[in-house]
């Protein structure tokens, strides 16, 4: 991993190594933490991630032949396809998201006629399937810069959903549009409050900065085998939930029906609507709060959140409780795990001046209770997608 003033040297030195030329210039966009606000994205919910101040820079240069080539720190081929054979089909390998991206963005109108070609190479200080979407921040990146040396006038939406279509058609990942939409709309020292169902995006000031506060990022490490399976299935148990309570998705429930819930479904069904149900007053309770209040009263509602991970929708695993706890215990306003669950990170927001001590608490719990050691790093909510000059 490079530090982020080295990412942009290197993909302009890679760009003129690998192809002989200097690039057009260079475009950025950021990986992502979900503050709050989990598993609700697919059920027309809320959630409330920021971008983080790790971004993958491509260097790009559009070409005269209709060829597009891709290059990355992370692979040593270059790969190339022509404009008019990009196409929805899945494509093996990192090349599929920045090709995905060009496909995508055809779809949405571009004209292929005007899509030249072109050059691209990518370096990142994104760590990748830490949970922090280094897929959002290079199929972001492509977006921005195709959307300007393209022509295109697209706004953050429709890029967001370009991005979104790559991953799902041409990636093969069925996954939501919060990524990119984090990536795109990012504001330093603010978090992005995107209701899945319109697709409305309103930047929130957090605030973090004047309150002192950090976010660490406690990566566990930990995958399990049957995390696919157990979204899959916590998809289903959402979608049969909504079913059996007549409403279109869960997101047209609220805590009012939860009463109801419990007697027409059966117990796991129903805690699994309940987490969806009390996750997404949450988030809104969260974006209320920083208003009101400040930063530092959200701590309770990130600890809420994790125990409805962990007792109703069951996607926590010990080291994540354990870093949790441990966080909790140790000065954290607040701690949570992030994202999709049995496995991945977990979050703390924590008093500038306790970071080490929460750092050094959590090893020395993992350490005690024989886990591997995890990954601690801090991450500031940063500026979305953009042109380097
Ligand atoms: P994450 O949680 O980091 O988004 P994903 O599996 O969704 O994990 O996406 C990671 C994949 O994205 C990598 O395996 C690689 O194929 C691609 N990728 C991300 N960043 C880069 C990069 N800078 N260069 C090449 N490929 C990248
Ligand atoms: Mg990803």
């Amino acid at each position: 991993m490079t530090d982020s003033t080295d990412i942009y040297s290197a993909a302009r030195d890679g760009f003129r190594e690998r192809y002989g030329r200097e690039p057009l210039g260079l475009w950025s966009a950021p990986g992502r933490v979900n503050l709050i606000g989990e598993h609700t994205d697919y059920n027309d919910g809320f959630v409330f991630p920021f971008a983080i101040d790790r971004r993958t820079v491509v260097a790009l240069a559009p070409r005269e032949d209709g060829v597009i080539r891709v290059g990355s720190t992370f692979a040593a081929d270059t790969e190339e396809m022509a404009v008019e054979s990009l196409s929805p089909d899945r494509i093996a390998g990192w090349s599929a998201y920045p090709f995905g991206v060009a496909w995508a963005l055809l779809q949405h109108g571009a004209d292929a006629s005007t899509a030249t070609g072109f050059d691209a190479y990518f370096a990142s200080d994104v760590p990748v399937g830490a949970g922090l979407s280094s897929s959002a921040a290079i199929e972001s990146a492509v977006a921005v810069a195709l959307n300007e040396v393209w022509g295109l006038e697209y706004n953050k939406r429709t890029l967001a959903r370009a991005g979104q279509l790559a991953e799902n058609q041409v990636v093969g990942a069925p996954t939501g549009i919060m990524d990119q939409s984090a990536s795109l709309f990012g504001k330093q020292d603010a978090a992005v409050f995107l209701d899945c169902r319109s697709l409305d995006a309103e930047v929130i000031p957090l605030g973090f900065e004047g309150a002192g506060l950090e976010i660490l990022i406690i990566d566990t490490k930990v995958s399990h085998s049957h995390a696919d399976g157990g979204y899959k299935d916590r998809r289903a148990s959402c979608e049969a939930g909504a079913a059996a309570m007549g409403v279109e998705s869960l997101r047209d429930l609220d805590a009012d029906d939860l009463p109801r819930a419990e007697s027409v479904l059966d117990d796991v069904t129903f805690r699994r609507v309940r987490h969806i149900v009390t996750e997404n007053q949450r988030v809104l309770d969260t974006v209320r709060t920083l208003r009101e209040e400040g930063p530092r009263a959200i701590g309770g509602l990130l600890d809420a959140s994790h125990v409805s991970m962990r007792d109703d929708f069951e996607i926590s695993v010990p080291e994540l409780d354990l870093a949790v706890a441990t966080a909790q215990a140790s000065g954290a306003v607040g701690a949570r795990m992030t994202g999709g669950g049995f496995g991945g990170a977990a979050i703390a927001l924590v008093p500038s001046e306790l970071v080490a001590d929460v750092s050094r608490a959590v090893s020395a719990a993992f350490a005690d209770a024989g886990y591997a050691a995890p990954d601690q790093f801090t991450v500031r909510p940063s500026e979305g997608a953009r042109a380097e000059r």
